[in-house]
């Protein structure tokens, strides 16, 4: 196999994954980040089993799970009546996958990981921002803050902003949601004083809240609880101190325990590039997709995309495959679930609501259904569709 020059764009999650594993088959590999370090304020963190597998063959499982938490459950609340509805229990994918749970290890830490396995092996500059992109039939010419960079192929992993994908003229197709989300990182522990696991969907037809374990930079664990804002909230109001504490009072923290660690408010987006590729360069991860956040599966899908772009990188052959088969498989198994999951929080007539809850019971209770949908909601489906095409 003859290694090619491949820069990488962008040192997020995404970006330092495919730079690991273009420069593990042999590439010589330049990775290029705006920023002087990796982005460490609260974003992702629920790595899925065909995420942990591409994660083990990179050799870092060990230290991604020690520097995580294990959730083999989740379960899905209707918040105002505080009841339990239905609980998911990934063991049920025993034999499909060596990882048959999630993992809970924030974005940022996976970054630093690869960043570490790169040095010796891989060209990583930080500081240096793409600014264009040309290129011919056999070239690619990287423009940036700090001089030209010439490549055979150029991975755009640079955010749902991408320099990369607006310069190639790529339409993001989509829309934007009207509220936003609001996450509020607490060390008050939600497992203790509701009953509840490490990963929750709570429902509720007003407001609704996610919460999520996660164990932080100092392993001690702490809490996100991500919450819709209303539409005509403005952004000063949801970060207004009074607000954060009513909504946690409204997740039944008790007043004394309402102090929090950080806040995120962001927009919302559900939108696809319209091409993944045009000639020498691709994009990956949030610069092809981005899409709400309700059941974790946007960053890990753009990991599965850089795992496969790396190996189709070396193969060479048929590069339009990339495109053919990852651009449908986020559409069908990102897109639509990440909709559906947000209408399943936020329904708002009674009847429906009993109706959508009614049949997450009837899921969770039928074997062969809770399977199925777990196949599905872990992105294993999509992963095993991908090497099937
Ligand atoms: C505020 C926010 C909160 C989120 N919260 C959640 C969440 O709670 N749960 C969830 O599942 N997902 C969440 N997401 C989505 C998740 O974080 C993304 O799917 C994930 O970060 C995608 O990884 P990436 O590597 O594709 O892009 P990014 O993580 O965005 O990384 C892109 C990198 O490219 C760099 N870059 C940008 N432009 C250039 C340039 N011109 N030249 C060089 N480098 C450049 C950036 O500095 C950055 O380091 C959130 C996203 C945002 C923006």
């Amino acid at each position: 196999m003859r290694g090619r020059n491949i820069v990488v764009v962008g040192a997020g999650p995404v970006g330092t994954v495919a730079a690991l594993a273009c420069a593990r088959l042999g590439h010589r590999v330049t990775l290029l980040e705006a920023q002087d370090r990796i982005d460490d304020s609260p974003r992702a963190s629920t790595t899925q089993p065909p995420t942990l597998e591409i994660i083990a063959e990179l050799g870092l499982i060990d230290e991604y799970i020690r520097q995580g938490l294990v959730a083999k459950t989740f379960q899905f609340w209707d918040r105002p009546t505080r009841r339990l509805i239905a609980e998911f229990d990934f063991g049920r994918l025993q034999g499909e996958t060596e990882y048959p749970y999630v993992v809970q290890t924030e974005q940022h830490k996976l970054a630093n990981m690869c960043i570490e396995r790169l040095r010796g092996v891989a060209d990583v500059r930080m500081g240096v921002a793409v600014s264009g992109i040309e290129q011919d039939a056999s070239v690619v010419m990287v423009k940036t803050s700090n001089g030209q960079f010439t490549a055979d192929y150029v991975i755009g992993c640079d955010g749902g902003r991408s320099t990369v994908r607006k310069d190639l003229g790529i339409e993001f197709e989509g829309y934007t949601w009207p509220e936003r989300f609001l996450v509020i990182t607490t060390k008050f522990d939600f497992a203790g004083a509701l009953g509840c696991c490490a990963r929750n969907y709570m429902a509720g037809p007003e407001e609704w809240t996610n919460l999520f374990k996660v164990a932080g930079d100092d392993l001690k664990g702490r809490w996100r609880a991500v919450y819709n804002t209303r539409e005509d909230e403005s952004d000063e109001e949801a970060l207004s101190d009074a607000a954060v504490r009513a909504r946690l009072s409204r997740v039944y923290v008790p007043e004394k325990d309402r102090d929090y660690l950080h806040l995120n408010l962001y927009k919302v987006h559900q939108r696809v590039a319209k091409q993944f590729r045009k000639g020498r360069v691709f994009l990956c991860g949030d610069a092809a997709h981005v899409n709400n956040p309700i059941g974790g599966l946007g960053l890990n899908s753009g990991i599965h995309e850089a795992w496969d772009l790396a190996r189709l990188l070396t193969e060479e052959k048929d590069l339009d495959r990339y495109e053919r088969i990852r651009r449908p498989l986020n559409i069908e198994y990102v897109q639509e679930q990440t909709v559906a999951n947000k209408k399943r929080l936020e329904e708002r007539d009674p009847a429906r609501r009993e109706a959508r809850f009614d049949e997450m019971r009837r899921m969770a209770d039928d074997p062969v259904r809770h399977k199925a949908f777990l196949m599905r909601a872990s992105l294993l489906e999509s992963a095993r569709d991908a090497i099937r095409n």
